[in-house]
């Protein structure tokens, strides 16, 4: 829409008409944006903001066509100052071969420097065997592809990046978010060593997003932290999150049978329904609102409705918010049960794009359409959300609405089980208004309101009237956040 924005510290205190464009008034400057829309800013609710500073420092192997490419990347990457080396983004199902990698193939790059790289889905390492030596493990009884679990020893033997240097993923990452119109970010899986460093560039202001962290729990890391929710402006410690599975990816997501393209396997239960409520029931104690849990598969997907159907019946457990982070498999006697158990579906668009060839291999004919619902869960009753997962995908939220609107995969011209699209309204309120809901800030978040926080986004074209002929030509032009200037094109 076209309007005109009045801003005083830090809110919403006017709303008017405007015939030609956006203007945004703060008590000392004026920004005309003649042609433009305004719109609230978007909230990208579920990414790894480390993790993208992290990419965006390492060596990316994201479009590497071969195994070949990735090994002559990474060679080409070392220096006489590389200790370690850290890679992202390698994907066997791009590659020609199809094959697995091995330690073997990363042990031409080197020998003596230890080698992480990460698959695409952040959930399995590949490694050469000085990377497995120093981590302690014994490199003949290994392939060099670590799965989930299996990678801990290597990240714990990684030495750990220092305060300024997570501090600087921090604001390059979160920098890059603003260009895409994000104002907030609910930052999952958050290890508690980096809070403070969030916390600092919150109150310097240096940091251009809002960030909701939800602190890891797998392991019960907060307790061993002694970390409780807490509030501020720009950074808040909103929540709890954990894994019920892994990835499909990697076969670690948890599925009710088989995998049709391994039937040895059904993938991992990372926590069973007793461990789920068991770490639920502490949160909850603690006194903390918000739970959000990983499931992939449709099994992890059910332990963890489970789970919360145990929590939402706690003295405290009416107004929690329960969340179920990816939920991209859910059976069909569970959707009601979501809607039933008020339960958040935090989905990630772009993932189907990326993933939908190969979850057609995974999964099989028959469950295939219970992947990557959206429209069911929308028209089920159920909240859904939108986030990039960043790192793993692009933190473009253009690119996000795109995939919920067009839902066609990457290198395809058509729409892929296209009864699952979304509207471009409904896709722009999973980043907006409905991702207010998945961190309780919906009161004061999401909508031009007067009161409302000065959260904006200033973009080309109208993003609630996305489609096919003008898709590819919105651009963000203008980012507020907390009513101050962030970022502009
Ligand atoms: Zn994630």
């Amino acid at each position: 829409m076209f309007a005109e924005i009045h801003i005083e510290r830090g809110r919403i205190r006017a709303v008017l008409p405007c015939l030609t464009g956006t203007i945004v008034r703060t008590e000392t400057d004026s920004f005309e944006f003649p042609g433009c829309h305004v719109s609230p800013g978007f909230v990208d609710s579920h990414a790894h903001v480390v993790g993208l500073g992290e990419r965006l420092a390492a060596v990316s192997l994201h479009d590497a066509p071969s195994l070949e490419d990735c090994l002559s990347r990474l060679s080409g990457s070392i220096t006489s100052e590389t200790t370690w080396l850290r890679a992202m983004g390698w994907n066997q199902e791009r590659w020609s071969s199809r094959d697995w990698p091995s330690r073997e193939d990363l042990d031409r790059c080197s020998s003596v420097i230890p080698i992480i790289a990460m698959r695409v889905d952040g959930h399995a390492m590949w490694v050469n065997t000085a990377a497995l030596k120093a981590a302690g493990l014994d490199p003949t009884s290994q392939s060099g592809i670590l799965i989930d679990d299996a990678m801990r020893p290597v990240w714990s033997a990684m030495p750990a990046s220092s305060r300024e240097e997570v501090r600087e993923q921090i604001l390059r990452a979160t920098n890059v978010w603003v260009q895409h119109g994000v104002t907030e970010i609910h930052d999952m899986d958050v290890l508690p060593e980096w809070l403070e460093c969030f916390r600092e560039l919150a109150e310097s202001g240096h940091l251009p997003v809002r960030i909701q962290s939800f602190v890891r729990g797998q392991d019960r890391e907060w307790i061993e932290a002694g970390l409780l929710p807490a509030g501020g402006e720009l950074h808040r410690i909103a929540g709890v999150k954990l894994f019920a599975d892994g990835a499909l990816g990697s076969r670690g997501a948890y599925l009710r049978s088989q995998y049709s393209d391994n039937v040895t396997t059904q993938g991992i239960e990372l926590l069973s329904v007793d461990m789920l409520t068991s770490r639920m029931r502490e949160i909850v104690d603690a006194g903390w609102s918000c739970i959000a849990v990983h499931a992939i598969g449709d099994a992890a997907v059910r332990n963890v409705l489970d789970a919360y159907d145990v929590v939402r019946g706690l003295p405290d457990g009416r107004d929690l918010i329960l969340r179920i982070e990816h939920a991209q498999h859910v059976h069909p006697d569970d959707v009601d049960r979501c809607r039933r158990l008020g339960v958040i579906a935090c989905v990630q668009s772009t993932h189907c794009c990326s993933d939908a060839m190969m979850a057609e291999v995974r999964l099989g004919a028959e469950r295939l359409p219970w992947a990557y619902r959206w429209k069911t869960l929308i028209d089920a009753g159920i909240t859904m959300t939108g986030g990039s997962d960043a790192p793993i995908e692009s933190p473009s939220v253009i690119e996000g609405l795109r995939a919920f609107v067009h839902r066609t995969p990457y290198g395809m011209s058509s729409s892929w089980m296209p009864a699952e699209r979304i509207t471009s309204q409904q896709a722009v309120d999973a980043y907006t208004a409905i991702a207010h809901h998945a961190a309780g800030m919906e009161y004061r978040r999401g909508a031009l309101h007067v009161g409302f926080d000065a959260d904006l986004v200033v973009t080309s074209h109208d993003v609630c009237e996305y489609s096919d002929h003008i898709g590819n030509d919105i651009s963000i032009q203008a980012t507020f956040t907390a009513g101050r200037l962030r970022y502009s094109a």
